[in-house]
């Protein structure tokens, strides 16, 4: 079950072992990049745990690309329920305010319109019959 802090996932996050039987991601079967497997992800919450790891949108998009499909986690000779750490790291990611642009631009809709679609908060009740105004 994912916690809402990296820290209380740290021992799974030091049981890595980095064998990389997890690496059947299938965003790695993409683009090949580390970063795109469980394994790369788990170092990355390792690099926040430890602070080590300078944030920055770029870590956000690795990190949200996990789709959280729970393939990965059928291979873990650990154990490890991967994707639990990876969402607290999501998690802590949005709360610093990094993450992928498209999750960017709703957050930011929220803030300024009240709505993930960015309509104007003026036009809340135009989809009222005029009788209903
Ligand atoms: S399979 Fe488990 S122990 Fe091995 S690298 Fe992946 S998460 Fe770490
Ligand atoms: S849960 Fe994430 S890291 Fe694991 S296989 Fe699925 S997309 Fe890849």
């Amino acid at each position: 079950m994912p916690h809402n802090k990296l820290s209380e996932h740290s021992d799974d996050v030091y049981s890595c072992m980095r064998c990389g039987f997890c690496i059947k991601c299938p965003l790695y079967e993409i683009n090949g990049w580390a970063s795109n497997t469980a394994r790369g992800r788990i170092q990355m919450a390792r690099g926040v745990l430890e602070n080590k790891l300078e944030l920055s949108n770029y870590i956000a998009e690795r990190a949200f690309s996990c789709t959280t499909c729970d393939f990965c986690v059928l291979f873990c000779p650990s154990g490890i329920h991967t994707t639990d750490i990876i969402k607290t790291l999501k998690y802590e990611l949005a709360k610093r305010v990094y993450g992928p642009s498209s999750i960017n631009r709703i957050l930011e809709n929220i803030v300024r319109e009240g709505n993930p679609y960015g309509e104007p908060k003026s036009n809340r009740g135009s989809w009222l019959r005029d009788e209903d105004k």
